[in-house]
């Protein structure tokens, strides 16, 4: 039987990284411009610390101005969105990225709304949102942003291409769906409701899966030759006791039927990264006026 070309997502998170790492290297020689990021992070959610020191780390390796601010979990939701509007008035930072989860006294949506659109890095304001359903140019969520980066490789031209999306959160299911019509695909979003959604599944020649539940998607789900995007990150427990990471789809059973597959982890994660970078260079150009 035919195995499914894995798809290297650390390499080409690497020759993004490299990418943005000149193009801040130009800015600088060219414009006297240092693109800045800001981290915020509100408490000590183990997950969102790995995250956030990730983020600072490749800020600065890219050459880039990085501002990491870690708040206390019983911040109130008043002095949080003081430090964003600082933030958003701050000539040095281009890029505002709040991590969530936030703590449950705090309104996410509250905070995505103070976040200045020209600054959303995350592309989660519904500015963002809605210049990106228009055909507007706009910052867009980076993790399906780095999912087309993957697409765009491995299948090539995607006008036509049936996909299908399962998931419709406002961070991933929802702007993939839209960047997969922009590219001419013909989509179907899927969701907790979706009817038969295995039988959906097998009509996608592209399959992205964002639902958060481990293992979900079955090889017999998959049309064979499709490509298939993992954007879940689970932990399951080992036989050891210890845990270990998987994805939305069972890795296992679906090499044996797909044409390419994004493994968990390596796949999908560390192209989010990359394109917060990526995106934090594009707003700075923006902001100053620097054609892309
Ligand atoms: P959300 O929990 O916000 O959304 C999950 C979506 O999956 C919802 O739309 C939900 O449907 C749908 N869903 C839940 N259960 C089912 C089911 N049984 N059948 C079909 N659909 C279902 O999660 P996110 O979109 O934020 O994240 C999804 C996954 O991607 C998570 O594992 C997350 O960790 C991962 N992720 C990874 C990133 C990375 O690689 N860097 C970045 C962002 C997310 P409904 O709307 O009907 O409730």
């Amino acid at each position: 039987m035919s195995q499914a070309k894995i798809i290297d997502g650390k390499a080409f998170a690497a020759q993004l990284r490299e990418q943005v790492a000149a193009e801040v290297v130009r800015l600088k020689a060219e414009h006297d411009l240092t693109p800045g990021l800001a981290v915020v992070l509100v408490g000590e959610d183990p997950a969102s610390q790995v995250y956030v020191r990730s983020k600072g780390e490749q800020t600065l390796a890219a050459g880039m101005h990085s501002e990491t601010h870690r708040l206390p979990a019983e911040t109130s939701q008043a002095e949080l969105l003081s430090l964003v509007e600082r933030l958003n008035d701050d000539p040095a930072i281009h890029g505002v990225l709040v991590q969530f989860p936030v703590p449950d006294h705090m309104s996410q949506a509250a905070i995505v709304a103070a976040i200045s659109p020209d600054k959303d890095v995350d592309g989660l304001t519904v500015t963002n949102a809605g210049r990106l359903a228009s055909g507007l140019p706009a910052l867009t969520a980076c993790t399906p942003a780095g999912c087309m980066v993957l697409l765009r490789d491995v299948v090539g031209d995607l006008r036509g291409k049936r996909a299908v999306v399962v998931g419709r959160s406002n961070l991933m299911g929802k702007p993939m769906a839209q960047l997969l019509l922009a590219a001419d695909c013909t989509v179907t979003i899927a969701h907790s409701r979706t009817q038969d959604l295995a039988a959906v599944c097998r009509e996608a020649d592209i399959l992205v899966a964002a639902v958060g539940r481990p293992q979900m998607v079955k090889g017999d789900w998959i049309k064979p030759g499709a490509t298939v995007i993992d954007v879940g990150i689970n932990r399951i427990p080992k036989d050891d006791g210890k845990t270990r990471l998987v994805g939305d789809v069972d890795f296992e059973e679906a090499k044996a039927v797909a044409g390419a597959i994004t493994p968990v982890p390596g796949g999908v994660g560390p192209m989010t990264i990359a394109m917060l970078l990526a995106n934090t260079v594009s707003a700075a150009k923006r902001l100053n006026g620097i054609a892309e």
